[in-house]
């Protein structure tokens, strides 16, 4: 097949196939950069005009992008993109970047108003946020710029209230938590009541969508037919080979993870290191938070090889594909 009806094709390809055609060839390599980058611009031209300067301040401030949009890109489908962005900034950063985006005349974006984290926020607010500083785009949609309770930018995505918005976007790079169930359009919800505010229509669009939501793993028999089956009756068979069992440490970088950079060629990972650019800088490890899972024969509870019993994040710092961990520190005003 010629190279330019390949690369046409590549156009309409999922992320992990145009993640394999980037490692085929240089020329196809340069369309699959071509394309991420494509898509990376186009995710942020859903709300200014000018993406490019809005993912510079985004550099700036250690900034990612999280929530529907980040999902949206992960699926490379654009008809998800949400009507509003939700941007993820630690709070030593929040201030300048808040005043940045108010103030840039090129991005033409007006504060609208700013809420500090209190009981009646709802959940579909990411969680670990202190601050929420909504801006209204020139297009009328909405930037909401999520100050966070934690060290890790990627620590609010990981307690988002379902799998399907574990991602992230950053002006260098990208990660999914679960690959394995988000790329097939799977999500784990645990027992969050739909009826919750901000759920609901939340899981109407993820099912609007195409997804197929389950409170655990284990519902999707295939799983557990790859893994050997539990000799102990009251307990499911543990899925950590799979990265799939919901009391496993994670963390991105491990094998169940997808992370990549945009540009493979001149990206340099020492620079995005000592910048503190995701993935590297403060990152996070985890296991999902979320109520209702059954226990695993496994050791994924009480003798994770990561994570200690009753510990649902950590700030962590990824050094090469290794990581360590240093104490998350949680704001008080913060109550999850
Ligand atoms: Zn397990």
């Amino acid at each position: 097949m010629p190279p330019e009806v390949i690369a046409t094709v590549a156009d309409f390809c999922d992320l992990q196939s145009v993640l394999n055609l980037r490692l085929t060839s240089s020329e196809l390599g340069e369309h699959a950069e071509n394309v991420l980058d494509a898509d990376r611009r186009a995710m942020l031209r859903h709300f200014v005009t000018d993406a490019e300067i809005l993912w510079e301040h985004f550099e700036n401030y250690g900034a990612v992008v999280g929530g529907l949009a980040a999902l949206s890109f992960v699926l490379r489908d654009a008809s998800m993109l949400p009507d509003s962005l939700d941007v993820f900034v630690t709070m030593d950063q929040a201030e300048f970047l808040e005043q940045m985006l108010d103030e840039d005349p090129d991005l033409d974006l007006r504060l609208t108003g700013t809420v500090d984290r209190g009981p009646s926020q709802d959940f579909i607010t990411p969680r670990h946020t202190s601050r929420v500083a909504t801006f209204l785009c020139p297009n009328g949609r909405l930037l909401k710029l999520c100050t966070l309770s934690t060290q890790s930018v990627l620590d609010p995505i990981v307690v988002a209230p379902t799998t399907a918005l574990m991602n992230w976007v950053s002006p260098h790079a990208f990660g999914c938590a679960y690959p394995t169930l988000t790329l097939k359009r799977r999500a784990l919800s645990g027992s969050i009541s739909a009826y919750a505010p901000g759920v609901a229509a939340l899981y109407l669009v993820l099912k609007t969508h195409g997804f197929e939501r389950m409170r655990s793993p284990w519902c999707w028999p295939e799983y557990a037919a790859l893994v050997p089956p539990s000799k102990r009756t009251w307990f499911k068979p543990c899925l950590s080979a799979l990265f799939l069992c919901p009391q496993q440490g994670r963390f991105f970088g491990d094998e169940g993870s997808l992370i990549n950079v945009f540009d493979l060629q001149s990206t340099n990972h020492d620079e995005l290191r000592t910048l503190h650019q995701p993935p590297y800088g403060v990152s996070v490890g985890w296991r999902l938070w979320f109520g209702g899972q059954r226990g695993c024969d496994g050791h994924c509870k009480v003798r994770d090889p990561l994570l200690p019993e009753g510990v649902v994040t950590v700030a962590a710092v990824m050094v090469t594909r290794r990581i360590q961990f240093r104490a998350t520190f949680v704001d008080p005003r913060a109550d999850v």
